[in-house]
């Protein structure tokens, strides 16, 4: 971290201004270099000072120049922020300059990265400043803030805590057995300790799949034979014609995608190709990722024509998705009723159809329902939405099952000690306490540039 870094923040782009960030030590000096106007390395701290960037006497820009000293600052190094006019051979200048007089262009989140190396931030608030800039939705925004600004990681704190001292309590006894007042752990005592944090994991895991769904929707199949109107009932839900509706069987190729917003939750809606068994070569490609998809999906469509009889075949579909999120859509209600409902095991079904739009509001209702989203519209929203640190917990309740085990099969407490000491570690990989640099490389460049 000895280089100064500097990017463009904003996007390269016509605007009104346009804003070049600079951190490292080298920040006040190499900016003086360019910058007509007060002496930065003099000036207050967390000031905005205003003056010119020229290049050789020649004025490039009339610029606003923040003044941050470390630090109080993002990457906790002295940083500048200039605030130039936008558009892009002014930017482009400015940067220009500033890599000449000895800058190197940062990498794509090598500010945060930084912020993170230097301890101002944990592995999971800089996701969440990742999750922000890129939430899509109101409640995607209040998640993202609730991990940039902590609260994720508190709860991941209080869990190691609750480990820490559970750990204290194991080491006193195995050091000081002769200390009489010091209550003994045994194996029957740390049961239920053990138990707690496990509960405790196993609500931030189920809890997790709410930060999911805000973070990325509900990944949302629509299944059914040939022509029961899958790509119109999307239609309808899209509100716009993206797939093409017709009524030669087996038109729907591949898949269609498009994106409905619920209440704030989003539904990523992929149509598919008819599920039935066909000898057609591309239409049974769309078969069998059709299958692939009923696996995939948060939530499964099936749809029925009202004015067909049952098949054996939808049966045995919806057998299978019986246990999945499902819900069973009777289209063409506007038509004769053909379709034997009693023939269905399921309590999620829906009758619609999509020429008066009868029944649309129910499928949506009965899609929150599913998800329980009424209940995220109360939440505070603190949920461990990253699937670095899902796997970590993960692994981490598997771990305590091999205790449990261990404790019913009376294995030495010093040796159970060792393996909660690994949970408390793999807790701390969370936060970013211990890490691996690739792994972290990898993770910061996900990023935007200048973040
Ligand atoms: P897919 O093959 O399952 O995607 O079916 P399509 O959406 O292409 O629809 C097949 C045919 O059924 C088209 O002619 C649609 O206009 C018609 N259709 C779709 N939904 C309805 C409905 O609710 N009622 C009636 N009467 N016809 C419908």
């Amino acid at each position: 971290m000895e280089d100064t870094i500097v990017a463009i923040a904003t996007p390269l782009g016509v605007g009104a201004i346009s804003i070049i960030r600079v951190s490292g030590k080298e920040a006040f000096n190499i900016t003086n270099k360019i910058f007509k106007g007060k002496d930065l390395n003099v000036v207050d701290t967390h000031t905005i000072n205003y003056g010119y960037i020229h290049e050789k006497n020649k004025e490039i820009d009339e610029v606003l120049v923040s003044v941050m000293k470390a630090p109080r600052t993002y990457t906790r190094e002295d940083s500048v922020e200039i605030n130039c006019h936008g558009g892009i051979a002014t930017t482009n200048k400015v940067l220009e300059l500033l890599i000449e007089n000895g800058c190197r262009l940062a990498e794509p989140g090598e500010f945060t990265k930084r912020a993170f190396l230097n301890g101002r931030i944990d592995l999971e608030e800089a996701e969440g400043i990742m999750n922000l800039i890129n939430a899509k939705t109101e409640k995607a925004r209040d998640l993202a803030i609730n991990q940039l600004n902590g609260k994720v990681s508190d709860m991941i704190k209080d869990l190691k805590d609750g480990v820490a001292e559970l750990l204290a309590s194991i080491e006193v006894n195995i050091d000081y057995p002769e200390y009489e007042d010091i209550e003994e752990v045994t194996l029957s005592m740390l049961n239920p300790k053990i138990k707690a944090i496990k509960d405790y994991i196993l609500k931030i895991l189920d809890d997790s799949k709410n930060g999911k769904i805000i973070k990325e929707g509900i990944k949302t199949s629509i299944i059914g034979r040939p022509n029961v109107g899958k790509s119109s009932i999307l239609n309808t839900l899209l509100e716009e014609e993206k797939a093409i509706v017709t009524n030669i069987e087996g038109t729907t190729r591949d898949t269609v995608e498009g994106i409905i917003n619920i209440d704030g939750i989003l539904l990523n809606i992929i149509d598919t190709a008819g599920i039935r068994d066909t000898n057609d070569f591309v239409e049974s490609l769309g078969v069998k990722k059709s299958r692939e998809l009923i696996n995939n999906s948060d939530l499964v469509l099936y749809v029925l024509n009202n004015n067909e009889e049952i098949t054996n075949e939808d049966i045995e579909i919806i057998n299978n998705i019986k246990d999945k999120n499902h819900i069973i859509i009777i289209n063409k209600s506007d038509l004769e009723t053909k379709l034997d409902i009693s023939k269905i095991d399921s309590s999620n079904i829906i009758k619609m159809n999509t020429i008066d739009f009868d029944g649309l509001n129910e499928l949506k209702e009965k899609i929150k329902e599913i998800f329980n989203l009424s209940k995220l519209e109360l939440e505070d929203l603190t949920y461990l939405t990253s699937a670095r640190s899902i796997a970590i917990l993960k692994q981490i309740k598997k771990s305590i099952d091999d205790i449990e085990e261990s404790i019913k099969n009376d294995i030495p407490i010093n040796i159970i000690e060792i393996d909660i000491k690994e949970i408390w570690d793999k807790l701390g990989e969370i936060l970013g306490n211990s890490y691996e640099g690739e792994l972290v490389d990898k993770m910061f460049s996900k990023f935007c540039l200048g973040k």
